[in-house]
């Protein structure tokens, strides 16, 4: 493995955190709201699914506020 390689690795697993970071929310601190319903959306208060949590526990948003959030991010970069 040459420098480049190396160079080349490191940012891979760079990417791979700061993707999986964002994706469990962890990047933003937020706290999940939890109702006598389960885990709620804190945008749009939306009930966030069993399986959406089983993948990703802390997730605060749907999927389809945490793509338009991420989307947002991205525009300010
Ligand atoms: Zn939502």
């Amino acid at each position: 493995m040459d420098d480049a390689d190396r160079a080349q690795a490191y940012e891979e697993m760079d990417r791979a955190i700061a993707l999986r970071n964002s994706l469990a929310g962890e990047a933003s601190g937020e706290a999940q709201i939890v109702t006598a319903d389960g885990v709620v959306c804190c945008d749009c208060s939306a009930p966030i699914g069993g399986d959406r949590l089983g993948i990703v526990p802390k997730a605060v948003r749907c999927v389809g506020c945490q793509e338009v959030r991420e989307a947002e991010e991205k525009r300010y970069e």
